[in-house]
């Protein structure tokens, strides 16, 4: 079996002698019979850690989940920066959740039932693959984007009933975040999870509408009645 890894922006062909294993294994097997100095990250070769998310044929997948198959072509997740062949750099993960405020900020006392905890129990389980950020288009446009797992995070804790300050939360997001999102779908698509970052910016639009902060792609209505009054000049009769 043939497959294609992108190194250092040029196509490398290796011949696996496994049949029926999993991408990572294939990694593992060029590793450790063809060439060593091959870059990837693995963590706990069950699909919990998110470590090894790639682009297996341009869609984001988990290494340690995927089966390999002849012809695959392997590549590093997009929008980020590349440390070496499959390798990219995460620092701005922590960033990114400290910036939005992916956390309790103020505790309430409130008594936490199982009904309260499953409000977040979908959105708790990402893992932090990656994966979503690298399928989101709008990153070819607007590098500054939240993306759709801090998004998600955010819905997590708006949810929270230990949390009391939600609107705080929900002010973080408004710029360069849930508007500007196109609602495509990529994201929920690649998510090995099983989570809906797409509906979860639904979400946040609705909760962010009904505690006060405005659609900005809407033009409000004073605007369209001045755009509407606006004296052009054009007279249809003079023709
Ligand atoms: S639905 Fe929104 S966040 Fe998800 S990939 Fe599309 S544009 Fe990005
Ligand atoms: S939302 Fe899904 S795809 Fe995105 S980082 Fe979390 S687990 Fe990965």
């Amino acid at each position: 079996m043939k497959i294609t890894i992108t190194r250092d922006n040029k196509e490398v062909e290796y011949n696996i002698k496994q049949e029926n294993t999993t991408l990572l294994g294939a990694l593992d097997y060029i590793k450790e019979n063809i060439d060593s100095s091959l870059a990837y990250r693995s963590g706990c070769k069950s699909g919990i850690c998110g470590s090894c998310s790639v682009l297996v044929n341009d869609k984001e997948s988990l290494a340690c989940k995927c089966k390999v198959n002849d012809n695959d072509n392997i590549k590093p997740l997009k929008y980020v920066k590349l440390i070496k062949d499959l390798v990219v750099d995460l620092n701005h993960v922590e960033e990114l959740l400290k910036k939005n405020k992916t956390y309790v900020e103020e505790l309430s006392n409130k008594i936490i039932t199982k009904k309260d905890e499953s409000l977040i129990d979908v959105q708790s389980n990402c893992i932090l693959c990656q994966s979503c950020y690298s399928s989101c288009p709008v990153y070819e446009v607007n590098k500054e984007f939240q993306g759709p797992y801090i998004l998600t995070r955010v819905l997590r804790y708006v949810n929270d009933k230990k949390e009391l300050n939600i609107n705080n939360k929900l002010d973080v997001i408004q710029t360069n975040g849930i508007w500007d999102c196109t609602l495509c779908g990529n994201c929920t698509i690649v998510c090995p999870q099983f989570i809906d970052p797409k509906t979860d910016i639904m979400n946040l639009r609705m909760k962010s509408i009904q505690n006060g902060y405005a659609d900005p792609t809407i033009q409000s209505n004073d605007f369209l009645n001045e755009f509407n009054n606006f004296d052009t000049g054009f007279n249809p009769n003079s023709f």
